[in-house]
């Protein structure tokens, strides 16, 4: 099949040539490397498309573009309705093509149309919401007894490497790129090397806009030859980066070398606890759509599932009986409910998960296998799978699998769930159901997590602040936390008398 014909599978993409250019200072160039990714389709394995990758001089030209764009450029000084004005319209531009990123997204991830579709009106929707937060007032001021006024202003931090992963590859471009754009820095995207098609296309959209030079950049490739030059740039300012825990950690070691402000959104192990109390069908249902929406690659995935032991058999009993029912299949397929996940390697690391599991005698209830008939073999399919009866010190209950695996543990009082909750390195989010406000307020107020769902799970705010505690990450994304992370704090200080000190005077 042509290049051309396999673009025509995903989308009515009109400029594929694009593919194998950087959006660089308002255009698309030749890449100086002459690497090519190979772009997989997980639900087929086939080759969906070739994608240039950049080297440490690619990424140096995407600095320097975005250097001299904040430093002699005009978008940090243009008002903020004229930026305001610019993202409105990249949220239309989304909005106009949502199917088409949608089918994208669904062929290089492998997620359901439907998830794929969630995550394009997200995206949209986050443009906008930065749009709009960009023109409100902010900042304060205050009297000293000094005849002194001060003004606290927030301003724009500067040139922001952006790395993003793959299981939200839109969408997360979005939470990265709207926040920077609205505050006055430029941007530098680096998607994660298994999913750059749709950060293209955005920037094809970009392209049609406005933009000045150099504000908004685009760099695909690995992350040690396209990401680590901008993490260790003594140019760029800030990284914000989404991943693994260990790529996090590595990175805010290497940011250290200009200070560069550096926020992390990391990896979880997120306990969702079911009460005896909570509303049956309702926790029932949330319970499996915790773990496998996105086929369980979700940074708060609720992955271990505490159960009170007094309905423990029935509610094990009955999520196995529902888990069986989801409909594995190619994500482009209307009729499939979870699809596969991203790609051979992580499958493979799925499936080691569930061998240790079995050897660390966790039950296994149902799943646990590949799926490996209806053209399934092709791709890289697992079954939802769930554990029950499982050591809350066992390694499938305390590492991240990030993929369709659940681990049940059961408990018998509010204090040894609470316990068992919180005894992760992670913190990132966290869910309770219960039909008890207080015991709900309780649990929600000493759980160590950045977000806590009461009786859901899951529902995303682009409102709210969204991050984690201890090793989930470092910053909040999302609503005005996420908007500040993206300025510097000024203080201007004014006198209300000009007179000289006298200090040296006698
Ligand atoms: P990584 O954390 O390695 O990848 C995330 C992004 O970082 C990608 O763009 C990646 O590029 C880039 N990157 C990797 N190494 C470097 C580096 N040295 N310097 C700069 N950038 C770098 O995730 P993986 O894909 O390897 O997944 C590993 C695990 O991380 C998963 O199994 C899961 O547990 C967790 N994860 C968590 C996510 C979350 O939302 N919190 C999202 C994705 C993964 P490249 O694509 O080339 O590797």
């Amino acid at each position: 099949m042509s290049q051309a014909e396999k673009l025509s599978v995903i989308g009515e993409w009109t400029d594929a040539t694009n593919l194998q250019k950087f959006y660089i200072n308002g255009e698309w160039i030749e890449p100086i490397s002459k690497e090519i990714l190979s772009v997989i389709n997980p639900a087929t394995g086939e080759e969906l498309a070739k994608v240039a990758s950049a080297n440490a001089q690619d990424a140096e030209r995407a600095i320097h573009a975005a250097r001299s764009a904040f430093d002699k450029g005009q978008w940090r000084t243009m008002s903020a309705h004229e930026r305001a004005n610019m993202l409105m319209e990249l949220a239309a531009k989304i909005e106009e093509h949502q199917e088409e990123l949608a089918e994208i997204e669904t062929a290089n991830n492998g997620k359901t149309l439907r998830e794929a579709q969630a995550d394009v009106a997200e995206a949209a929707k986050t443009f906008r919401y930065y749009a709009g937060l960009a023109t409100k007032p902010s900042g304060e001021t205050f009297e000293t007894d000094e005849p002194l006024v001060s003004r606290v202003v927030r301003e724009p931090i500067g040139v922001c490497g952006q790395i993003i992963p793959w299981n939200y590859p839109l969408l997360m471009a979005a939470w990265k790129l709207a926040p920077a754009l609205a505050a006055g820095n430029t941007c530098i995207l680096k998607p994660s090397e298994l999913t750059p098609l749709t950060a293209i296309r955005l920037f094809e959209l970009i392209d049609e806009i406005d933009f000045p030079k150099g504000v908004v950049n685009l760099i695909n490739g690995t992350g040690p030859d396209a990401g680590q030059p901008l993490v260790t740039s003594s140019l760029v300012d800030k990284i914000a980066f989404t991943g693994g825990t260990v790529t996090g950690k590595r990175i805010m070691k290497e940011a250290v070398g200009n200070l560069k402000k550096v926020s992390l959104e990391l990896g979880g192990k997120s306990p969702n606890i079911i009460f005896a109390d909570a509303d049956y069908e309702n926790a029932l249902d949330y319970a499996a759509f915790a773990i496998f929406n996105n086929s369980g690659q979700v940074c708060s995935a609720g992955s271990r599932l505490l159960v009170e032991r007094k309905i423990y058999d029935r509610f094990t009993s009955d999520l196995a009986e529902a888990t069986k029912k989801i409909r594995v299949g190619n994500g482009a397929d209307p009729s499939s409910q979870m699809g596969p996940v991203i790609s051979k390697q992580h499958m493979e690391k799925i499936e080691r998960y569930i061998a240790v599991g079995k050897q660390e005698k966790a039950t296994l209830l149902c799943g646990g296998r590949r799926l490996l008939d209806q053209g399934r073999e092709y791709g890289y399919f697992i079954e939802p799978t769930i554990f029950i009866d499982v050591d809350p010190q066992a390694t499938i209950a305390r590492e991240e699998i990030f993929g369709p695996v659940l681990c049940v543990i059961p408990f018998d009082t509010e204090e040894e769930a609470l316990e068992i909750a919180n005894d992760s390195p992670y913190g990132l989010a966290a869910g309770i159901f219960t039909s008890n406000t207080a015991k709900a307020e309780r649990m929600a107020k000493y759980i160590r997590a950045g977000v806590t769902w009461i009786n859901t799970y899951e529902q995303n705010l682009v409102e709210g602040p969204w991050g984690g505690y201890k090793e989930s990450g470092i910053g909040r994304e999302l609503g005005t936390y996420g908007f500040d992370e993206y300025t510097e704090v000024k203080q201007i200080i004014n006198t209300l008398k000009v007179e000289p000190t006298g200090w040296f005077a006698d």
